[in-house]
């Protein structure tokens, strides 16, 4: 595979400080479990990086709670290993965060789903050889030439959103991302069952 994952394209600015919010956390590891478990949050052993992240709405308007970078390895995720996102600007490139770790590299790209619709309470991004594979350009797939973390992608999940079922099914593949999909939902757990199905329909 190519490897586009893990690190940071963004330009970010940490706050180093306690973990966020304990509770909110620990819905997230809730959730992360499954995903964990079937393979889908997880670490590259042959590029040493790890991939996958979620993200819940927390905090002020547009703040959100995210995996911190490289915690794709974390068998059982503490509150220690997640980062609140205060701000951020999509077309300057700009995350600025704080928490015991710095927010996951694809920050930014969470950030994108966000900004589609203030409904939008979760964001799950996984990676799957088989998924990836199978449903490139069977869902929403944002094109091959954008990678994640930058403004273009941003741009892409608002052309697929008013162009596609992106909409209302919350699940897409990207294009640009080897292995790359992603979802949101209302909440948590519909962002997490709409990544899930997907498996058992395999
Ligand atoms: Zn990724």
């Amino acid at each position: 595979m190519t490897i586009d994952e893990g690190y940071i394209k963004y330009q970010s600015h940490w706050s180093p400080g306690e973990a966020p919010s304990a509770a909110v956390a620990c819905q997230i590891e809730e959730t992360r479990r499954p995903l964990f478990e079937a393979g889908l949050i997880g670490h590259y052993e042959e590029h040493n990086v790890g991939f996958g992240n979620i993200s819940v709405r927390c905090g002020a308007p547009g703040q959100f709670l995210i995996t911190g970078t490289q915690t794709g390895h974390i068998e059982q995720t503490t509150e220690q290993h997640y980062s609140l996102v205060t701000s951020y600007d999509i077309a300057r490139n700009e995350v600025t965060c704080s928490g015991p770790v710095q927010a996951s590299s694809e920050a930014m790209t969470h950030a994108a789903i966000y900004e589609l619709d203030a409904a939008i309470a979760a964001v799950v991004h996984v990676h799957s050889r088989s998924l990836w594979d199978r449903h490139l350009n069977r869902l929403p797939t944002t094109n091959v030439d954008i990678g994640y973390g930058t403004p273009e992608m941003a741009q892409e999940f608002q052309r697929l959103y008013s162009e596609t079922v992106f909409c209302t099914q919350g699940i897409a593949v990207m294009g640009g991302h080897d292995e790359g999909l992603i979802s949101f939902g209302i909440s948590l757990q519909q962002a997490t069952i709409r990544i899930l199905s997907l498996l058992q329909n395999q």
